[in-house]
């Protein structure tokens, strides 16, 4: 199923829990604006290549556009689109004043040198520079790009329009970025992972945790986790999977990953096991971490956590969601799982507009009341209600939309 699909199927049943009418539920479907562009660069070797770059702006009711910006060969219209309205719902769960969109280039950066890379990016710029800015749609990090990809779009832009650090966020933390930002999404992931397990009564110290995905967000949610002494059994990414009862040695696994070019293969510290096996796991909570649509039909049945959250945007195919659903097995939805990322995303844009900075602690601080905040919201509906914690992170984030924008006033 195509992620715009899937979103879809979402969006409705909050809708019809919110009882929308078919016009609204039209509008905050429609993109607000959707942009291709040709990007030509000359490669090293001196030749021609052309890329294509999408920007979805999906909506801008509660305040500027925010999304990410993705490169990999795959990214088309149609996965752009739905990433973009997914930012909107997500945004508006954690009530930041932002509204979503997102942004890609099909290309692959790991078939690219670093200078192809920054060609790439500033003609991207070159094209868009005159439909994004601090106060209009603020790009960040994605899969696939860096927080050089950030500091390029923020040096471009200002060629255009002058020193204006807020018009991107992500950045390095020594060209306007800011400390704690890196680690947000994956902190996050694991703060509300023990929200869920507090909100349950199960006891936090040893709590067995499987985390698919060792990147950005999978090792610092592993961290965060590990010092709350819970157990990663369960560990893999993209190159080899690894299992221990006893809990594999976090730290020794993320030192392992730095010097092995930020991958697994070949770790010792636990039994090798399949991709496969590692979303089936006997583990009490199960965090895909990694790539959409890893959990199908084809292997819900075999999870064996009673926890899924997802860091992942849409790991879950809607027809396992339903299985979960179904087997009592508890999905803490994407747009509130993964949402410390763009919150810590706001706080950078927040000091790049004062010329002001706050620290690491206060930034941790403010991003633990935000995302308590959204968690405690999202609980309560979802008990009121009787819906699950999806539709009820989606109630939250488009009922915000929609009321915005009957107040802003449509026509
Ligand atoms: P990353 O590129 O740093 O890490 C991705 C990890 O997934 C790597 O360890 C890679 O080896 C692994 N992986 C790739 N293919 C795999 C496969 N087939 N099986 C197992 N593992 C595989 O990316 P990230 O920033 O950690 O993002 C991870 C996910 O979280 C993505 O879906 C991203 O969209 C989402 N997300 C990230 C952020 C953020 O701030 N970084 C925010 C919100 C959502």
């Amino acid at each position: 199923m195509r992620a715009i699909d899937a979103t879809r199927i979402y969006f409705d049943a909050a809708a019809d829990q919110l009882d929308l009418s078919p016009s609204m539920r039209q509008l905050l479907l429609t993109a607000k604006r959707e942009v291709q562009v040709q990007i030509p660069i000359e490669r090293d070797s001196g030749e021609l290549s052309t890329f294509i770059g999408y920007r979805v702006q999906h909506n801008d009711a509660r305040g500027p556009l925010k999304g990410g910006l993705r490169y990999h060969p795959q990214v088309d219209l149609n996965e752009v689109r739905a990433l973009a309205a997914l930012m909107t719902w997500k945004t508006a769960v954690v009530n930041i004043p932002y509204g979503g969109a997102k942004g890609g280039v099909a290309i692959d950066p790991k078939q690219c040198s670093t200078r192809e890379l920054e060609r790439v990016t500033r003609r991207f710029v070159d094209a868009i520079h005159d439909m994004f800015g601090p106060d209009v749609d603020i790009p960040a990090p994605d899969m696939g790009t860096t927080a050089d990809v950030m500091a390029w779009i923020m040096n471009q832009y200002g060629k255009y329009h002058g020193f204006a650090p807020a018009c991107v966020t992500g950045k390095p933390v020594d060209y306007h970025g800011i400390p704690g930002r890196e680690e947000a999404t994956g902190r996050g992931v694991g703060a509300l992972t023990l929200k869920l397990l507090g909100r349950l009564g199960r006891p936090i110290p040893g709590t067995r945790i499987a985390i698919q995905g060792f990147g950005n967000v999978g090792t610092h949610a592993a961290k965060y986790l590990h010092d709350a002494e819970c157990r990663l059994v369960a560990v893999g990414d993209a190159t080899a999977a690894f299992h221990r009862a006893e809990g594999l040695d976090v730290l020794e696994l993320i030192r392992y990953a730095r010097e092995h070019n930020g991958q697994l293969s070949g770790f010792t510290g636990g039994d090798e096991i399949t991709g496969k096996e590692l979303l089936a796991a006997d583990c009490d909570v199960l965090i895909p971490a990694a790539l959409g649509g890893v959990l199908t039909t084809a292997n819900a049945p075999a999870v064996r956590a009673s926890i899924i959250v997802e860091a992942a945007n849409e790991p879950i195919e809607p027809a396992a969601d339903t299985i979960f659903d179904e087997r009592g097995i508890m999905v803490l939805p994407d747009i509130l799982a993964n949402a410390g990322g763009v919150t810590a995303s706001w706080f950078e844009w927040v000091q790049n507009r004062q010329h002001y900075q706050w620290g690491i602690n206060r930034v941790r601080q403010e991003l633990d009341r935000i995302l308590s905040e959204a968690f405690e919201q999202v609980w309560q509906l979802s008990q009121s209600r009787h819906v699950p914690l999806r539709t009820a992170a989606y109630m939250l984030g488009v009922g915000r939309v929609a009321r915005a924008t009957v107040l802003g006033g449509v026509v």
